[in-house]
């Protein structure tokens, strides 16, 4: 497909092009550099990391084996994982605690070993953590090595990638000093996940998932698109999220009459399910952590930064209930990739949230996102350094499409489609609702496929309409229900779906 091209642009030459300066991004930058290669790493901003609380799972502690994890992640992704990327990322836990450590996290220790801590569907505390703002401390110290190391970071947005017979050639950046075609060996896609394309959602970037769709359009293909984790317990009204870590300690929900209705620690989709019908029944929610109170949990220093999120709120969790909503929170399909980060594209690599792997199935076991960060990061690193002697840079040949530059996308379209996902393809689906999403979305991609090429926010929107289609599709054909998707109309898991689906840019086109 035609990619845009500016009419003016600066060209450079470079090994490695990392875009996202997120877990995954710097894991695979840093062990780049290990390596003696020194990337580009291109970021616009912070990423989901940085707002990560409960923390990373590894298998590690006293009477715990990465058997044991792969069994937990198996039984929460419902068997639709890729078992061989389940047993590298449980495997290499241990490697990647070490790295992290290495790299300057200082994670919570007791007097003999770290202090681990339990989540939903861990059959054993697994979980290490920096207090309550894990993703911070990750996101802080790699930073930190990132430029020790001298390794660049430009602040900049992928806008495009140059293929060429089915390789990759380079990458367009956007920079406040103009359009830079950075010509490489290797671009690494580390550009976090797409559940911001649903109205309520917890995800720091006010738009992601733009990068998945410039790689779809780059020949990558996606998988398990329909795959979306719904939290259960965002802060109503807010992108806050009340960790489940909460609900671990002894939290209680409640509804408006002051009646519980679910278990506090069934797994995510279902708590999530029991919330959506208690406000589709017109009720309020509410997460109590007075309990904690009364067992004598300091809350202050066990969930600083949730009690501080509150206080902001003007919420005081010691003495008040706390209103909580389901948000779109996790994007477990994406690039589809091996256990090396390759993706369909030669020389394309995507690693961490925006990719899959297969390491979730249908549904995200509690903190093994960060954990696929530094692992996946890691391997594609390695994967990268053992190949790039036998690589060359070659530039592509570039016609420019760019025509009124001055265009800018309206928020109102961002908003609408939002609002498109969360009704038609959100927490409960069903397969009437999501044709007419379909059909929307289609009209939508039919008059932003020529505006694609006419500058870098037509072309991001269209980004997004790809991405939000390969949901919408995939939520449509899987006829069943299976760990995060939900459907009314097939309420139950039906064996013939026990089976992944895949995406290609045909089958999105309008
Ligand atoms: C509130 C919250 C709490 C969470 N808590 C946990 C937890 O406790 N444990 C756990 O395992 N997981 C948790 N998660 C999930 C986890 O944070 C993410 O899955 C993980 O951090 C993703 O890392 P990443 O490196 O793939 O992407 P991110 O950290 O999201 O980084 C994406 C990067 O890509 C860049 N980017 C995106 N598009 C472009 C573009 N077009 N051009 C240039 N740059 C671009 C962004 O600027 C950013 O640098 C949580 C998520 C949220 C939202």
């Amino acid at each position: 497909m035609q990619p845009f091209v500016p009419r003016e642009y600066e060209s450079v030459q470079t090994d490695v092009l990392v875009i996202g300066d997120g877990i995954a991004g710097l894991s695979c930058a840093l062990t780049l550099a290990e390596y003696g290669i020194k990337p580009l790493v291109i970021s616009r901003g912070k990423g989901n990391t940085y707002l990560s609380q409960g923390g990373i799972a590894a298998p590690i502690g006293e009477n715990d084996s990465p058997k044991l994890h792969f069994l937990d992640t198996l039984r929460a992704g419902r068997l639709l994982n890729e078992e061989e990327a389940v047993r590298v990322a449980t495997f290499e836990g241990e490697r990647a605690i070490l790295k992290l450590s290495s790299w300057g996290v200082n994670f919570d220790r007791k007097d003999t070993f770290y202090d681990l801590t339990l989540e939903a569907a861990h059959s054993r505390r697994r979980i290490f953590k920096v207090r309550d703002y894990t993703g911070r401390a990750i996101y802080e110290a790699l930073h930190q090595k990132v430029k020790e190391k001298e390794i660049p970071l430009l602040k900049g947005e992928l806008v495009e990638i140059y293929t060429d017979r089915g390789e990759v050639r380079g990458a367009l950046v956007k920079t406040e000093r103009g359009y830079t075609a950075f010509w490489v060996k290797a671009l690494v896609l580390a550009v976090g996940g797409a559940a911001s394309l649903f109205a309520r959602n917890s995800n720091i970037q006010s738009i992601g998932g733009d990068g998945i769709g410039a790689a779809l359009r780059a020949g990558a293909f996606l998988v398990d698109t329909e795959f979306v984790q719904f939290h259960p317990t965002v802060l109503a009204g807010t992108k806050n999220l009340i960790s489940e870590a909460v609900r671990g300690e002894g939290a209680l929900l409640v509804n408006d009459r002051g009646e519980r209705f679910v278990d506090e620690l069934a797994p995510r989709d279902v708590v999530a399910r029991a919330i959506y019908s208690q406000l589709q029944k017109g009720r309020r929610v509410f997460l109590d952590l007075r309990p904690l109170v009364k067992r004598g949990i300091d809350l202050e220093e066990r969930f600083p930064q949730i009690v501080s999120i509150l206080r902001e709120e003007g919420i005081d969790p010691r003495r008040e209930l706390v209103p909580v909503e389901p948000a779109a929170h996790y994007f477990i399909g994406g690039i589809a990739t091996d256990t090396y980060g390759r993706t369909a594209v030669r020389r394309l690599y995507a690693v961490g949230e925006c990719a899959c792997t297969g390491l979730h199935g249908a549904n995200r076991l509690a903190s093994n996102s960060l954990l696929e960060g530094v692992v996946f990061g890691m391997r594609a690193a390695e994967d990268i350094a053992l190949h790039l002697p036998f690589w060359r840079v070659e530039k592509g040949k570039l016609t420019p499409t760019a025509g009124e530059e001055g265009f800018t996308l309206p928020q109102e379209e961002i908003k609408e489609l939002r609002n498109l996902m969360w009704e038609g393809c959100g927490v409960v689906r069903n397969g009437e609702r999501l044709e007419e999403t379909l059909h929307r979305l289609d009209e939508k991609l039919g008059e932003y496929l020529p505006k694609r090429l006419e500058s870098p926010e037509g072309r991001k929107f269209f980004d997004l309409l790809l991405v939000a289609k390969a949901v919408v599709l995939n939520a449509l054909r899987r006829e069943e229900s299976r760990g995060c998707h939900f459907r009314e109309d097939f309420p139950e898991e039906r064996e013939p779906f026990r089976r992944r689906f895949e995406i290609t840019l045909k089958e999105v086109l309008p």
